[in-house]
């Protein structure tokens, strides 16, 4: 296929995409777009498990760019499900004409720059090659699911599914025996929807996870209007929150309130539902010994909740401080452990040895499955941006540059890749925030960044050597300075067996970053090098 030449390629059709692209054509860029689906939604495209649904409040976890929209949109529960965030992808998709700039079913192979041309070229598993001023990864943190490679796992004979890539047209369990392995944020929704269909469930858990109660309920028409009637400066106060969601938190030190005290608030961010207890305390993540008492207090919950004392044992997290693993958040998890037909099995205890023709066995029993739902996670933040062949000035690979954990300046761009952005990247404070308000953070700064450029007769852009490794070292001092590290967690890329252990996200606050993000272009874009138009310097000469 003969070289298309073109602005701006833009890879994936989540709410990153579908934001910059709305952005970018009205500005008159031209662009492609590509997306492996077949459909808009990104995340919400692909974890269509049964019980998915977001733990961030629908009213927050909406654009804020169009006062239209957030007005005309309704959500039916306060933290919306699945479906309905995805119909809500598809309603923004239509209003603002942007199927018809996307090509899906289309996965992007590789992104090559030209030092010669100062330009992009792209390739396409349809055979597609573009060749693009800019390219941007709007490809999600989270998009890249991970089977563990169990021994014996393509002898099984009965059905397999993962939560982040769950078939389009449902699965029905009902009279099924059926096996999870995994119970992380989506394992934790899917497993009490699973258990009411299948007939016995087997949970295979590694590492219990701290879950706090949703207290999901129908949006009332006086808590939509609330929001809506000051949407704009609530979303303004959003976005200088830390992290990117206006919820309780009560700014004391949790270190001089008595017994008595951190009981209540506990019990109060309980009963509110969502992360709020989290908001209890502001040393909540920096200091060990307040952290143990919140951790103490979900145990004693769920001590209460699971009848069986030894099946609760279990199911309590300890050995990391709550919240350091991503927190959980519930619609009848633990309570589902009273049900005859669902069992726990701690494979820490009893490892899973192989998978079988008929099911799996661990080191003291055999099991047999009609099914197994694989809720063991992704490999996020680098993952899917390593499946593309991407490779930066010179032919040097991204893979090879991030040998040893993702290095980036604010998690926007990477030095020696020019004109690559990627949109809420390692380094910036993504995953430990509200998507949607880093999401549109990113899109907004990369805009106005082309911008500049057009404006000044700029081709390329890249961050110095020098700024990234401030960042780096930055985003690294700050996260260690939390009880963070602690937790074996997939932002430290403990999942994944030989992923380098640092943490990728940048956890210096949401609003701080954006105040970060504000000054370096107010500093003349400071960290980073320009290179002119070739044709301006030629004319100039
Ligand atoms: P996850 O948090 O990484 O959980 C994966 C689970 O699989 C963990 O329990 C993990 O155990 C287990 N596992 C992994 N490899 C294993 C192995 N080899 N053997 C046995 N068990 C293994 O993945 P996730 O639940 O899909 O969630 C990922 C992220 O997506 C969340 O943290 C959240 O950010 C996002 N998410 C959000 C929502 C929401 O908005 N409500 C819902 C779902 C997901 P270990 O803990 O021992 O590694």
């Amino acid at each position: 296929m003969s070289l298309q030449k073109c602005d701006v390629v833009i890879v994936g059709a989540g709410f990153a995409g579908l934001y910059l692209l709305h952005r970018l054509r009205g500005l008159g860029y031209s662009i492609r777009m590509f997306e492996a689906g077949d459909d808009v939604g990104g995340t919400w495209y692909w974890n269509r498990y049964p019980g998915a649904r977001c733990d961030v409040e629908s009213m927050q976890y909406s654009y804020s760019f169009s006062e239209e929209l957030q007005q005309e949109w309704d959500w039916s529960e306060r933290f919306s499900a699945q479906p309905e965030i995805l119909e809500y992808a598809g309603h923004v998709a239509d209003r603002f004409d942007l199927r018809r700039s996307i090509e899906f079913e289309t996965t992007v192979t590789a992104a090559h720059f030209d030092e010669g041309a100062r330009r992009w070229n792209i390739e396409t598993d349809k055979g597609a090659r573009i060749s693009a001023q800019y390219c941007v990864m709007a490809t999600g943190c989270i998009s890249s699911t991970q089977i563990p490679d169990f021994p014996g796992l393509s002898d099984y004979q009965g059905k397999t599914y993962h939560t982040g890539n769950w078939p389009h047209a449902g699965v029905d369990f009902t009279g099924k025996r059926i096996a999870v392995i995994g119970t992380g944020s989506s394992g934790i929704q899917a497993i009490p929807v699973m258990a009411e269909q299948a007939a016995h469930m087997t949970v295979f858990q590694r590492t219990p996870n701290y879950s706090l109660p949703a207290r999901n309920g129908p949006m009332t028409p006086e808590y939509a209007r609330s929001w809506k009637d000051n949407y704009a400066a609530l979303r303004e106060e959003q976005r200088h929150t830390p992290k990117g969601a206006i919820r309780e938190f009560n700014d004391v030190s949790g270190l001089t309130a008595s017994e008595d005290e951190r009981r209540a608030a506990y019990e109060k961010g309980w009963a509110r539902g969502g992360a709020s207890l989290l908001g209890s305390y502001r040393d909540m993540l920096l200091d060990g010994s307040v952290n143990e008492t919140a951790a103490e207090f979900v145990r004693d919950k769920i001590r209460v909740i699971v009848h069986d004392g030894a099946v609760a044992e279990r199911l309590a997290a300890k050995g990391y401080p709550i919240g350091t693993k991503r927190i959980c958040i519930d619609s009848g998890y633990f309570e589902t452990f009273n049900r005859d037909n669902v069992e726990l099995v701690d494979i820490n205890e009893t490892p899973i040895e192989r998978i079988t023709e008929q099911g799996l066995r661990t080191s003291d029993n055999a099991f047999e499955f009609d099914a197994i739902v694989f809720a063991t996670g992704f490999d996020a933040m680098t993952g899917t941006l390593f499946k593309i062949d991407i490779q930066g000035r010179a032919g040097a690979t991204l893979r090879g540059k991030w040998d040893a954990g993702p290095r980036t300046y604010l998690g926007l761009m990477t030095a020696a890749f020019p004109n690559l952005f990627m949109i809420t990247g390692p380094g910036s404070p993504s995953v430990l925030t509200n998507m949607m308000v880093s999401i549109e953070q990113h899109v907004d700064w990369i805009t106005e960044s082309l911008l500049h450029m057009r404006a000044q007769g700029l081709e390329t852009m890249e961050p110095t050597l020098e700024a990234e490794d401030e960042w780096v070292e930055h985003v690294n001092v700050v996260a260690h300075r939390t009880l963070f590290p602690l937790a074996a967690s997939w932002y430290m890329g403990a999942n994944i067996p030989g992923k380098p252990r640092i943490f990728m996200p940048y956890v210096g606050d949401a609003g701080t970053y954006r105040k970060i993000c504000d000054e370096v272009v107010a500093d003349g874009y400071k960290g980073f090098s320009f290179q002119p138009n070739a044709a301006r310097v030629a004319a100039a000469e």
